[in-house]
């Protein structure tokens, strides 16, 4: 008698406890009614445990994904083992609004959920009992961890003045472009421009200026692209474009109205008014290259035949050359 009486002592100590632990509990059974909501529950839906005994989980909650539970939760049945799922898998599982002060900015509980089979008397499994873990401050931290690391990666390849894409990143780009070409053979072209007199205008404008001519040009470029293309400043004045998919003449086509823009354009800074040129050297990739940097200086002595021939022109370059 008195073992009882301790067993029905434990057992309501049990219950209290399973009432104010801080993760929830929901016992269903292979309907999928529920037969215990702890407190956890109750605080977070604002469903009393009256309320829902007896109902099926997905009438109390529309937006659970129903086949996926189902799934889950016939394997437990089924194996009588434990199934486990975290927030990276799937947020939640059911959708309660979260309240916590440091993490106010998650909309939602971020949950881990465990379903674990009650094993009766008998060896029968006819219930499961899931548990939610609030993992709120864990994904949201995570997030923030991971938004500052895609941050970092993302200023590790952009040049600060111009936003372009960096010298270190864009040659990456142009290696990965070259060995593409190996491959696939596909026809892509090159372009490296730079401005004309560029130290005229720093001497005659001074730095500032210069800087702010720098970023129109980088702008203007930006604009032009398509989002196949990639751009970087490849140097102080000078910069590289790969165009995917272009062949020397459509090379040409988008050369020859950047410069035409640039041409017409004029840059204020401060009450002045500065305007200015650049040269532009073309080359197609083609099986003659044996190189990326060789490649480039294609490109490069395309630029060097506009210096030499009066500037402010655009240029594909001729084997030989
Ligand atoms: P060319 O027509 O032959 O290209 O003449 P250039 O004067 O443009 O050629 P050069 O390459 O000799 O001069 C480039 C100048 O650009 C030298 C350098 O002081 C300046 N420069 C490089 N980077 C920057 C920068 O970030 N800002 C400013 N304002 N000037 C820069
Ligand atoms: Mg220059
Ligand atoms: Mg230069």
């Amino acid at each position: 008698m008195a073992n009882t009486n301790f067993d029905i002592t434990e057992f309501h100590w049990l219950m209290d406890m399973l009432q104010t632990i801080d993760v929830g509990l929901v016992v269903l059974d292979r309907n999928y009614a529920v037969q215990v909501w702890n407190s956890f529950m109750e605080n977070h839906s604002g469903l009393r445990p009256t309320q829902v005994k007896g109902q099926l989980l997905f009438d109390i909650f529309a937006n659970i994904d129903e086949d996926w539970l189902r799934q889950k939760t016939d394997a437990v049945f089924l194996l009588k083992n434990r199934a486990f799922t975290t927030w990276e898998q799937r947020p939640y599982l059911m959708q309660f609004k979260n309240y916590r002060p440091i993490t106010g900015t998650e909309e939602f509980m971020y949950q881990n959920i465990t379903i674990s089979p009650l094993v009766s008397a008998n060896g029968e499994v006819n219930n499961v009992c899931i548990i939610i873990y609030d993992v709120t401050d864990i994904a949201s931290n995570r997030k923030a961890l991971e938004d500052a690391n895609k941050e970092l990666a993302r200023l590790s390849r952009t040049d600060k003045l111009t936003q372009l894409n960096n010298r270190g990143y864009w040659e990456e780009c142009l290696v990965k472009e070259f060995n593409r070409y190996q491959r696939y053979r596909h026809t892509c072209s090159l372009i490296m421009f730079d401005i004309d007199h560029f130290k005229k205008v720093n001497d005659t404008y001074g730095h500032q200026a210069g800087d702010e001519v720098i970023r129109v040009v980088s702008r203007l470029l930006r604009d032009s692209l398509r989002t196949t293309d990639t751009a970087g400043r490849y140097g102080g004045e000078e910069f590289g474009v790969i165009l995917s998919d272009t062949d020397a003449q459509g090379a040409l086509v988008f050369a020859e109205r950047l410069r035409a823009n640039i041409e017409a354009m004029v840059v204020q800074h401060e009450d002045l008014a500065i305007k200015f040129t650049i040269s532009l050297g073309i080359s197609e990739l083609s099986s003659g290259c044996k190189s990326y940097k060789a490649w480039l200086e294609e490109s490069d002595l395309a630029l060097y035949h506009c210096k030499h021939h009066g500037r402010n022109q655009a240029h594909i370059y001729q084997a030989g050359e």
